[in-house]
């Protein structure tokens, strides 16, 4: 069963009431299924344009009436949540400055209190999956009943592809912990970037996402915020197209049933490998201790780290995949040797 993602597009910032509307008309058609605006702009740093404030709420309410397009637009403040309530806003969300903050995330869920419509958590700035699920949990607590999240990735200090890292095993990781919270993708915001847009889209949906977050402006250039990563209506809808969507069905079939049983064997040999390999390193840490010599010895971990990296890139792994993967069985390692250092002599 293939399950059309839920999709939400729209200018970063409200502008000016033309550049609303225009982008609204070009947008208004049924593959939409939210139209975003953001009426006040958390900047970084002060002197940039921080959003129209209350004019934009108007504006907003003429596009749910002349396109019949739902509004929805991020809240970061109780009078945030007050002002778009009175306008008849379908949806808002909070943005991922104000999900690191939990006194934020607890007014505004106090301010929501008893209403209906869906809100959506962004992830933190920071990598923290406790912060964001502490964040859903608040609105939770506040009698929210459609929750979900967006996933937009993870500020970063040293330039990278991404402008946030997108991380997505801590998306997985809530999906595993909160599987009935539907999960949006935020490619605009990981990518920072419109030619990277598509294929973190496409990776979204073949990871089983229910929806994505797409800014998308009429006129991209001139836009006051974040020109670099917002699309056109036009390329947008091309995207959309193109998008694969996959099959939620269990599938299983012989062939399939050979693939995974061949998985299961080979990770229960991993299984076995490791074990006869802590085996062999405690038998190390005993002799070392015998000998009062110290666990860790730099210059031979650096030595055997290398060139494991080195074999594993020699058979195509990925060096981030191998390098975490041997600090992993050496912290293991370690953790077991240091066991046997803590024992007491007679226990020997
Ligand atoms: C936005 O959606 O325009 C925005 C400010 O996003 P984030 O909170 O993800 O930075
Ligand atoms: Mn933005």
């Amino acid at each position: 069963m293939v399950v059309k993602p839920k999709i939400i597009a729209g200018p970063c910032s409200a502008e000016t009431r033309e550049q609303i509307l225009n982008t609204a008309s070009q947008l208004s058609s049924d593959k939409i299924d939210f139209f975003r605006a953001g009426i006040w702009k958390p900047r970084t740093r002060p002197g940039a344009f921080e959003g129209i404030g209350h004019e934009g709420l108007n504006w907003m309410t003429e596009v749910k009436e002349k396109f019949k397009l739902k509004i929805c637009t991020e809240v970061a403040s109780p009078e945030h949540v007050e002002a778009v309530l009175k306008k008849g806003f379908d949806m808002v969300w909070i943005g991922a400055r104000s999900t690191a903050n939990p006194f934020t995330v607890q007014e505004i869920s106090e301010a929501l209190k008893g209403v209906k419509i869906p809100v959506m958590i962004k992830n933190p700035t920071n990598p923290d999956l406790k912060l964001w699920i502490g964040a859903l949990e608040r609105m939770m607590n506040g009698g929210i009943e459609d929750l979900s999240a967006i996933h937009r990735g993870f500020s970063v200090y040293e330039k990278n592809l991404y402008r946030n890292n997108p991380n997505w095993q801590i998306a997985l990781d809530l999906k595993k912990e909160l599987p009935n919270i539907p999960l949006l993708c935020d490619p605009s915001h990981i990518s920072g970037r419109r030619h990277l847009i598509h294929n973190i889209s496409q990776k979204a949906m073949d990871l089983d996402y229910d929806g994505l977050m797409i800014e998308t402006h009429c006129n991209p250039n001139q836009a006051l915020t974040d020109k670099k990563q917002q699309l056109t209506p036009d390329e947008l809808f091309e995207l959309l197209s193109s998008l694969k969507l996959r099959s939620r069905k269990e599938f299983m079939d012989e062939q399939l049933r050979d693939f995974r049983m061949n998985l299961s064997e080979i990770d229960s040999d991993i299984i076995a490998l490791l074990k006869k390999r802590m085996d062999i390193s405690e038998q190390i840490g005993s002799y070392k201790k015998e000998l009062n010599m110290v666990i860790f010895q730099k210059s031979i971990w650096e030595k055997a780290f290398k060139e494991n990296v080195q074999n594993a890139l020699d058979v195509e792994l990925s060096e981030e995949f191998a390098s975490q993967l041997f600090k992993l069985i050496h912290q293991e390692s370690i953790v077991k040797q240091s066991k046997i250092f803590l024992k007491p002599d007679e226990e020997d």
